[in-house]
This record gives structure tokens, sequence and C-alpha cells, in this order.
């Protein structure tokens, strides 16, 4: 395993739409484990590939539950609505209340291909969203609530 570089905002990298898996192999495992450790160095509760660089569809996340690990995910439900305050390892010391669903289901691949569903809840729920759209290029400030745009330097 290795730590990874986190791109930061600017980098175009960041707002590009990510490629589905299609290979289920070594390199694909390689890269789960480099982003779960690169993550945890990081303190963070999620990372989306392309925040290393990688535009493949692949997300980790650990609110504290454990770790997910989900590839070519896709949200299929949804309901409910939280307005909590997020924040983005790419986008370092920046802070500000975005507009999500409660509970979300979203349905994956895990790293061999099985076909894998997650339930999210309020904080699981903020992070499952929020890494997903990081796999079609969009950054958790564009999901900002209207008039509330003061990002905070921590
Ligand atoms: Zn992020």
């Amino acid at each position: 395993m290795a730590i990874r570089n986190i791109i930061l905002e600017g980098d175009e990298l960041l707002n590009k739409k990510c490629r589905k898996v299609e290979k289920f192999d070594d390199r694909l495992h390689q890269l789960i484990d480099d982003m779960i450790e690169t993550m945890y160095k990081a303190k963070g509760v999620g990372l989306a590939a392309p925040q290393v660089g990688i535009l493949k569809r692949v997300v980790v996340i650990d609110v504290g539950d454990g770790i997910i690990e989900l590839v070519n995910p896709e949200i299929v439900e949804s309901s409910g609505e939280q307005r909590e305050q997020e924040g983005c390892l790419s986008c370092p010391g920046d802070y500000g209340i975005t507009l999500r669903p409660m509970i979300v289901k979203v349905r994956a691949k895990d790293r061999n291909g099985n076909d894998i569903e997650v339930f999210g809840r309020a904080l699981k729920a903020r992070a499952l969203c929020h890494e997903l759209d990081h796999l079609d290029g969009i950054l958790f400030k564009s999901r900002l609530i209207s008039g509330d745009v003061n990002l905070r330097k921590n």
C-alpha cells in the first residue's frame, strides 16, 4: 500500500467525469488499498479516485463504522433532507452547509465485481452523495445552500 497525493481544487481532474471500471484486477485492488490508506492518513471520512488523479468510478468511505469500498456506485433511492456542514480533502479549510438527502441507497460493485448495496443515513448519506458527486466532477461547493456561501477558514 502507498499514500497517494490528494489533488486540490483548481486541478481540472476534479472537474472531469470518471470512467466506469471494467476490470476488477490487481491494479484496481492496489488503487483501492492506496485510497484507503490515503484517506485514513488525511483523516477524511471519504475519498474518490479522481482526488488521487485517477478518473475511475471508485470511492472509499469510513464514517466510523468500517470501511466501504464502492466501484461504479449509483444512488438508486433517496429520501428526506439534511442541511449540515461539509468539507472536502481537496478543499482544505473550506466548509459550508449543503442540502443532501437524509437517506440514500447505493448500488455498486465490490472490488471483485460482485453486486453490493449500501444504505446511508445522516453523515453516511452525506458522505455517499459527496463522494459519488466527485465521480461526475462535482465539488460540494456547488451544493451549498443559497445564501450560505460564506466559507469559513478552520
Ligand atoms: Zn470531496
